[in-house]
């Protein structure tokens, strides 16, 4: 069993991924995290986004890792550092370099064999997993995306500027959109989920009920 979750940037994509996770026994893949996690690697390690000889030596030596929610870069925890603004800013400029995708991507496959798996991303119904049982794609308007994003920094105690979150959701998205490999798109015989002026209780439940159709159908 596969269940693909696209969507924009702060559709609640992981929030339900992880919810139905546990509700239908499925292991949870954040795919995002793992272009974060390069992303950071690629910050940290100071290299160019037009090195592709470092890029391509960075990914083989590559030692990522995701456990119990954590993630870890070279062993460390850094799983509040991949939220953070730097990364986010640069993140889209990383995951449009073919050569991280193609690796990502094998990763992901890799992770994925042998098991009942939810993976939330951009392209996840369109490229990693065309033949997935189950496709959703989660839209919201970018509003209270913003909006939601801002709540859960300031509920952690966080400082933020809604200005700021809006923008930088905007500016994402556009980037994956317009990019020419694997761009975020929905997938054709995806389902599209309007989130807007719902609850998480609610989102699940839509995907839970398309669940259950399809899995009376197969
Ligand atoms: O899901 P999240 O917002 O954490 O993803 C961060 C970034 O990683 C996205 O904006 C996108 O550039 C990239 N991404 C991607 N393909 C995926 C998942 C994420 O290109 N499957």
């Amino acid at each position: 069993m596969i269940i693909a979750v696209d969507g924009p940037a702060g559709s609640g994509k992981s929030t339900i991924s992880k919810l139905l996770a546990k509700e239908l026994g499925l292991v949870y893949l954040d795919t995002g995290a793992m272009y974060r996690l390069f992303t950071l690697k690629m910050l940290k390690e100071n290299i160019s986004f037009s090195d592709s000889d470092k890029i391509n030596e960075l990914l083989e030596n590559l030692n990522i890792n995701i456990e119990n929610d954590r993630f870890y870069l070279d062993e460390k925890d850094v799983s509040e550092e991949i939220r953070k603004s730097e990364v986010s800013e640069n993140v889209s400029e990383v995951s449009a370099i073919k050569e991280v995708r193609e690796e990502m991507i094998n990763l992901q496959r890799k992770f994925s064999s042998s098991k009942d798996v939810i993976l939330d991303g951009r392209d996840i119904g369109t490229v990693v997993f065309p033949n997935a049982d189950i496709k959703i794609f989660l839209v919201a308007d970018p509003k209270e995306r913003a909006e939601r994003r801002y709540k859960e920094v300031i509920g952690k105690g966080g400082k933020a500027s809604f200005q700021e979150i809006y923008e930088s959701i905007v500016n994402r998205d556009r980037l994956d959109t317009v990019r020419e490999i694997s761009p975020l798109k929905k997938a054709e015989d995806g389902i599209e989920v309007d989130t807007t002026g719902k609850t998480i209780e609610e989102v699940k439940n839509m995907i839970l009920s398309i669940y259950k159709t399809k899995s009376n159908i197969c």
